[in-house]
């Protein structure tokens, strides 16, 4: 019999990250309810959850790595929802233990698991991690804890809540977000463990996990990438797009994301996927990519590249200036208008700014009327309704008189 539990992240006082429209803990809480659902209809498993509601007060990582103890898991799952410093970073990410068995087998579940979120649901593969504290064992709590109590452990999180591209997935589908997630996390336990369902009619029985070996576990990348360097193949002004290759490298990591300044580092794009079919837990020294930029019209800018590796620490690459798009007709009209304006042609435009402002204060006043207007039909139109309401009243008060006259 295959025991999982599965631990939604945070609950009670501990909402985990939360934005205007998402709090963790009731997602976490969510997505564990239908996994357990899930989970239950697969034949000899059994399954437990640490907690199933928000009321009670917040469990600390030990009291639920111990609840997996109790229940002599196999292995302990903790749900969870991203979301970072400067709300850029996107995508899907699992962490395990670094060392030997609890790796082997927590990366294999994990590689099911991303297979799932990112080849499936198409969230971006931010990796299968390890991550270290000071004391030369697992960082997180869920997973060290688990760890010491002999049980694989690992931590999913599933996407960020707080960019675009992947609340996307969570508004289009709204409170079946939470159906999606929680099934196919379920589903990846099934294939982890070889799982069966008759009443699913789901056979998982020859599934081959993922092999990672104990003795190459991924280990956590501290420094930043070390090479990052940038050249311009080619610029073409009249279609106004550069090809420009980046070359970047870090021999403890990879290379995930980029983003690019061209006005030489003051603002940046925002994050984009350095290499669209990165395969999870590969490693590279290095890496080539060709992007399109586009050249800004009239003017040169100052291209410069930053790249992220998977731990995301970043580089900034040297910088290198991007000839100006040629200024189509239409353009340099309005180019040619914008050369000849004077300091009197400035004023004015100023002037026009000041005197733009009446003539708002006019619009305004505009509705005002409007709703004067309006008012004074709406009063009239009672007004109508009332007299119409009296002559009604009246003329039936007579014709009851009259009733009562005729009844005596
Ligand atoms: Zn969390």
């Amino acid at each position: 019999m295959t025991v999982v539990v599965i631990d939604p992240g945070h609950g009670g006082d501990n909402l985990g990250g939360h934005t205007d429209e998402f709090i963790e803990q009731e997602l976490t809480l969510k997505v564990a309810n239908v996994m357990y659902d899930r989970l239950k209809q697969y034949d000899d498993v059994e399954v437990y959850l640490t907690r199933d509601n928000n009321t009670d007060p917040d469990l600390s990582r030990k009291d639920r790595a111990k609840i997996a103890a109790d229940h002599n898991a196999d292995l302990f799952i903790s749900l969870h929802f991203n979301m970072s410093e400067n709300h850029d970073l996107y995508g899907a990410e699992v962490w395990t233990s670094a060392f030997g068995e609890y790796y082997e087998k927590g990366a294999s579940f994990a590689s099911i698991v991303m297979d799932s979120l990112h080849g499936e649901l198409g969230f971006f593969d931010r990796g299968i991690k390890t991550r270290i504290g000071d004391d030369g064992t697992d960082y997180y709590g869920i997973i060290k804890y688990g760890t010491e109590l002999n049980i694989p452990s690992v931590i999913i999180e599933h996407c960020h809540m707080d960019e675009s591209r992947d609340y996307d997935f969570l508004h289009e589908h709204g409170e079946d977000s939470y159906t999606i997630l929680g099934q196919a996390d379920a589903d990846c336990v099934a294939k982890y463990f070889r799982l069966s369902s008759s009443s699913l009619g789901l056979d998982y029985s020859s599934y081959e996990a993922p092999v990672l070996s104990a003795y190459e576990p991924v280990l956590p990348d501290d420094t930043a990438p070390e090479t990052c360097e940038i050249e311009l193949l080619d610029a073409d002004t009249v279609s106004g797009t550069a090809l420009v290759r980046m070359n970047a490298s870090d021999s403890d990591s990879i290379i995930q994301y980029y983003r690019y300044s061209l006005d030489g580092g003051v603002s940046f794009t925002k994050l984009l996927p350095w290499n669209d079919d990165i395969e999870a837990g590969q490693s590279c020294e290095k890496d080539n990519v060709n992007a399109s930029i586009e050249l800004a019209p009239g003017k040169e800018s100052e291209l410069i590249v930053r790249v992220y590796n998977r731990y995301d620490k970043y580089t900034d690459s040297n910088l290198i200036v991007l000839p100006a798009a040629e200024i189509k007709e239409q353009e340099t009209e309005t180019a040619q208008s914008a050369d000849s304006v004077d300091e009197d042609d400035l004023k004015a435009s100023e002037y026009d700014e000041i005197v733009a402002v009446p003539g708002e204060l006019g619009a305004a006043k505009g509705s005002y009327n409007g709703l004067l207007i309006s008012g004074a039909a709406i009063v009239i139109c009672i007004a109508a309704l009332l007299t119409v309401i009296l002559v009604l009243v009246s003329s039936s008060r007579r014709r009851k008189k009259r009733k009562r006259r005729r009844r005596y």
